[in-house]
């Protein structure tokens, strides 16, 4: 599955917070988005799920143009996010969230999904009973890309999955992207840990205040002085 984004312009009443993003993601990569706060990444996934209304430009994934698409449909198509701040049901056990990811299928897999994300996430498997506002950060992190990965997605959107965790389980969820995208799923994400997202990712954007201002594979940004200055730090 592709993704394309045209020129695409997002307002919050006054505010400009999308002036003209265009970017591709191909079938099979990783592309992160970085960039300061405020400058359009979070928008830019909420535009691409159908949570904000679109100005202008056009959204085309797999080709079809789904701009203004309702989000359910989206979702249902294979286009999902897993938004920042993970946004799980608290007072439910890790078992209902993950069974609730799977609320727009029918099938009788759902089971079988369940345990594929207890495989990945042997974690999840030992809390199932436990209720999800009591887990750690990075448990609740996990528990949202499983929940995610119940709807089977094609293209994840991911909002800052490591935002507040420690290095060791950011360690862990940026393997976890990797081999999910070794098992063919798509990956866009936002991340403020640029080095990281570089690391693991096949082509990047840089937004600045609403704005792509440098694009290339993921590899050449890393050694790319503009990005090393303003992104990367020194170390
Ligand atoms: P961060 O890393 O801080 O989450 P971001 O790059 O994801 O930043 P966005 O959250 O997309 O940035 O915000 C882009 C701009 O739009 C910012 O100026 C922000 O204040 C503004 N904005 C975002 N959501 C709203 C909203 N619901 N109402 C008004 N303005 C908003």
């Amino acid at each position: 599955m592709t993704l394309e984004i045209k020129d695409l312009h997002v307002s919050y009443g006054g505010i400009r917070a999308l002036k003209g993003i265009s970017l591709k993601v191909e079938d099979g990569q990783i592309v992160t988005l970085i960039g300061a706060n405020g400058a359009g990444k979070s928008t830019t996934l909420r535009a691409l799920s159908g949570l904000e209304k679109v100005q202008s430009g056009q959204i085309l994934y797999d080709g079809a143009d789904i701009t203004g698409i309702a989000s359910k449909e989206i979702v249902r198509r294979g286009l999902v996010m897993v938004p920042e701040g993970r946004l799980i049901f608290p007072d439910m056990t890790v078992l209902e969230n993950l069974r609730i990811g799977a609320y727009l299928r029918r099938d009788r897999e759902i089971a079988k999904d369940i345990d594929n994300v207890y495989d990945l996430f042997p974690r999840l498997k030992e809390r199932s009973w436990q209720m999800a506002g009591t887990l750690s950060g990075g448990e609740q992190q996990m528990l949202a890309v499983g929940r995610a990965l119940m709807t089977h997605p094609k293209i994840l959107l991911l909002d800052e999955p490591s935002l507040g965790l420690a290095p060791l389980i950011v360690r862990d969820i940026f393997g976890i992207i990797r081999s999910l995208n070794a098992q063919g799923v798509t990956v866009v994400l936002v991340e403020q840990n640029a080095k990281q997202s570089l690391k693991i990712a096949d082509y990047a954007y840089v937004l600045e205040v609403g704005s792509v201002s440098i694009d290339g594979p993921a590899e050449e940004l890393l050694r790319d002085e503009r990005v090393i200055d303003a992104y990367l730090g020194k170390g």
